[in-house]
């Protein structure tokens, strides 16, 4: 039956998306236990996010994480820079 098999493939994108969004709560959830932001070390080091997305920037081809980049909504869809430059440079 190709009917049954759709019907498996379309339930098997739901619950794959939903627990992808329930692991990246968790994840999220346990960043913010063991890193409190009153307590984050404040040296002189990059901030790198551990948990998070990595995007990439369509102009220069690098990889940026979700939060911390440029982000420019472009028909509809958000799209990631690594810099005001490479966002300004995107049309
Ligand atoms: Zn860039």
């Amino acid at each position: 039956m190709i009917l049954r098999f759709v019907v498996f493939a379309l339930v098997l994108i739901v619950v794959i998306s939903i627990l992808r969004a329930v692991i990246g709560l968790i994840a999220k959830a346990f960043s913010d236990l063991f890193l409190p932001p009153q307590n984050r070390p404040s040296s002189n080091a990059p901030e790198i996010p551990l948990t998070g997305e990595l995007k990439r920037d369509p102009v220069c081809g690098i990889y940026v994480p979700a939060t911390t980049s440029f982000k420019k909504t472009v028909n509809g869809e958000v799209v990631y820079f690594c810099s005001a430059e490479c966002r300004d440079k995107y049309v």
